[in-house]
């Protein structure tokens, strides 16, 4: 349930059919919080979802991540004025699973924004265990910006790769929310990181970020070889088809494949001998559970910082899809709100 302005997906049509409407308001029902939503931002499953591609019947409002500032509480945990981010995924919070920490795995999980109305609105209704509080050091437009891919990043190379501080990470298609998010928190951890991007803009943001070195997205895998000697020890896609069989090229023996998404296509083939005789573990996530969102937070206070690469008024959505349909972007497309 979310109110007043809102960016509504109304048509399968693309960007063109997200339009800014208002909506009625109303008050939190008991055990849920209504954030007057301050920054949001925008992630290619929005554009998937405005393209009909995610099956959701319109109309729906839009976006995953929203920050903000409590306007009613319907929970004595949170009261007016508490300034707050939120928990970016949508699950029941009572079966066994979701008791167990383990959010992923419920039966009823998904994404605020796709499977719930999303944060792209002045006043978002949300269940009070999805509202943290906003880190101090982060601005609004930051805040609005890290939730979704820092907490799928966050999963990702921690909890599936378990990437260590000595080892080397290859971060495929850097221009990406979540691969901009992974080249932070891979540096955050301590890691050696490598990068890859067509765009030699995105790869001079990439070494300023902390990639020891970085790689055009063609036929990257001999160059990463031979630049570390025997190979990555975790490769984080989210490209798929197009990059899959060099990111198993690039690994060294033992190795990792860690992915969240398919961008390039939904089927991929792979070389069987290299997954065998190269000991690969290929390890599929998608989203986080609220102890990994707790441990964002935290490593936020320590220092991780996202990046934004551009702020649009809530009446631009339009422009802002478009720029992430694109591609043109390094790190998060914010909508500011309020
Ligand atoms: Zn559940």
């Amino acid at each position: 349930m979310s109110q007043g302005r809102a960016a509504v997906y109304e048509e399968p049509s693309g960007p063109a059919g997200v339009r800014v409407r208002e909506l009625p308001r109303t008050d939190p029902k008991p055990g849920h919080v209504a954030v007057a939503i301050k920054t949001a931002s925008v992630n290619h499953l929005d554009l998937w979802l405005a393209h009909g591609a995610q099956r959701i019947e319109p109309p729906r409002i839009i976006a995953a991540d929203g920050a903000g500032v409590v306007h009613a509480s319907g929970d004595p945990a949170w009261k007016p004025g508490d300034e707050v981010v939120i928990y970016p995924v949508a699950c029941c919070w009572e079966c066994r699973w979701c008791l167990a920490g383990e959010n992923v795995r419920c039966a009823r999980f998904g994404v605020i924004g796709e499977h719930t109305d999303g944060t792209a609105c002045e006043l978002v209704h949300v269940d009070a265990r999805n509202v943290f509080a906003k880190p101090d050091g982060l601005s609004w437009e930051e805040a609005g910006a890290f939730p979704l891919t820092f907490l799928t990043a966050w999963r990702m190379l921690n909890t599936r790769a378990r990437l260590l501080p000595d080892e080397t990470v290859l971060v495929v298609g850097a221009g990406a929310g979540v691969a901009v998010a992974a080249i932070a928190i891979a540096r955050h951890i301590g890691a050696r990181v490598f990068a890859t991007s067509r765009s030699e803009a995105k790869r001079a943001r990439a070494m300023e970020l902390g990639a020891e070195a970085t790689f055009d997205s063609s036929g990257f895998g001999a160059a990463v070889r031979e630049v570390t000697g025997d190979g990555v020890d975790v490769v984080f896609e989210h490209v798929g088809p197009a990059t899959l069989s060099e990111s198993m090229r690039s690994l060294a023996l033992g190795g990792r494949i860690v992915t969240c998404g398919s961008t390039s296509g939904v089927k991929a083939e792979i070389s069987m001998p290299r997954l065998f005789f190269g000991h690969v573990g290929l390890l599929g996530s998608t989203m986080g559970n609220a102890s990994e969102f707790e441990a964002v937070l935290k490593a936020i206070d320590r220092g991780l910082r996202p990046v934004v690469d551009r702020v649009y008024p809530l009446d631009d959505v339009q422009a802002a899809l478009e720029h992430l349909d694109a591609a043109e972007q390094f790190g998060k497309v914010v909508l500011s709100i309020s």
